[in-house]
């Protein structure tokens, strides 16, 4: 992949909306090519709307797998991953629902459940962030809201969908490379991607005994609606990674496919790092 220009100013709220990114996202690469990897599959994937979700759940299609996919608000969005996944000859099923609830976590199980009968690999993606230069400035909602978000629903899905899952299926959770470097503008989202990845190991060893795999994807910088509606500048994302630039969710999406595949059956408790370069120690 070249290097691509600087990114246009652009601002959204939060949740960031696909259609409305300048440039857009690179969903899939054309030449990415399936070789039934996931064939027969049932997938959920929180956050599948869009970025590095919606990537996710199109790169399972390709691969075999049918998914549904969570999304909080953005029913345009979810509704374009839905074409695309079908586009691929796989079923799509949208459940919109704040993860924040329990209730909805619930709900979430029993509609896919209802669906496809079964269950095969659980991707925990969804999350928000807030960033703030100074911890004086993070509001108790606005970190309620990060935990809320970015842990308890992992949490609650994994819990749930172990009624579900046999030998042979997995979780993957998206942590992030402020985990594990550190961000002085996210204090509390990184701290929220730090025990998404302690859950992630503690997780793999209680049940690897069933043959159930956990593991975890830390994205660097990743061209996503995330990006535009939570910096006010994002001219220059991604430039200080060691390739010099963002990432596009088409970079992060085969990651996921990997660890969600028989090719990663003897990997449980690790992380894959895309985040272009950065070394990252334990
Ligand atoms: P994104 O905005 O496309 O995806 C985030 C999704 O979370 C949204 O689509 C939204 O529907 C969902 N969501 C938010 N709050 C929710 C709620 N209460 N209930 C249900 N769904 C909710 O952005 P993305 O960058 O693809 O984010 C996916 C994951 O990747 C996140 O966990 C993010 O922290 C992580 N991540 C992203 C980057 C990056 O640079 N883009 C880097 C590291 C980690
Ligand atoms: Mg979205």
């Amino acid at each position: 992949m070249s290097k691509p220009k600087e990114f246009p100013k652009q601002s959204q709220d939060q949740p960031g909306k696909q259609n409305e990114m300048n440039p857009k996202p690179e969903i899939i690469r054309a030449d990415y090519k399936g070789s039934d990897k996931l064939k027969g599959k049932i997938a959920l994937i929180t956050g599948g709307d869009s970025g590095i979700g919606r990537s996710v759940a199109v790169h399972f299609a390709r691969e075999g797998a049918d998914v549904a996919i969570v999304y909080l608000s953005e029913t345009e969005d979810a509704k374009k991953t839905k074409t695309l996944v079908e586009k691929e000859g796989q079923s799509c099923l949208l459940i919109k629902a704040d993860l924040k609830k329990r209730n909805d976590c619930e709900r979430v199980i029993k509609e896919c459940m209802d669906t496809y009968i079964k269950l095969n690999i659980l991707v925990n993606n969804a999350g928000v962030q807030f960033p703030k230069d100074s911890i004086e400035d993070v509001s108790m909602d606005d970190f309620d809201a990060t935990y809320k978000t970015n842990i308890y629903p992992y949490f609650h899905l994994a819990k749930l969908s172990l009624a579900h899952l046999n030998s042979g299926d997995c979780i993957i959770n998206t942590s992030s490379v402020t985990a594990y470097r550190g961000s002085s503008h996210l204090v509390d989202y990184a701290s929220t991607k730090g025990a998404i990845t302690s859950f992630t190991r503690s997780l793999a060893k209680q049940i690897a005994d069933k043959n159930l795999r956990v593991n975890g994807v830390a994205p660097g910088p990743i061209w996503t609606p995330l990006i535009p509606a939570t910096f006010d500048d994002v001219s220059d994302f991604g430039q200080d990674t060691p390739l010099g630039r963002a990432g596009q969710p088409s970079e992060v999406a085969p990651a996921y496919v990997f660890l969600a595949s028989k090719d990663a059956s003897y990997i449980t408790g690790q992380f894959i790092h895309v985040n272009g370069g950065e070394i990252i120690g334990a």
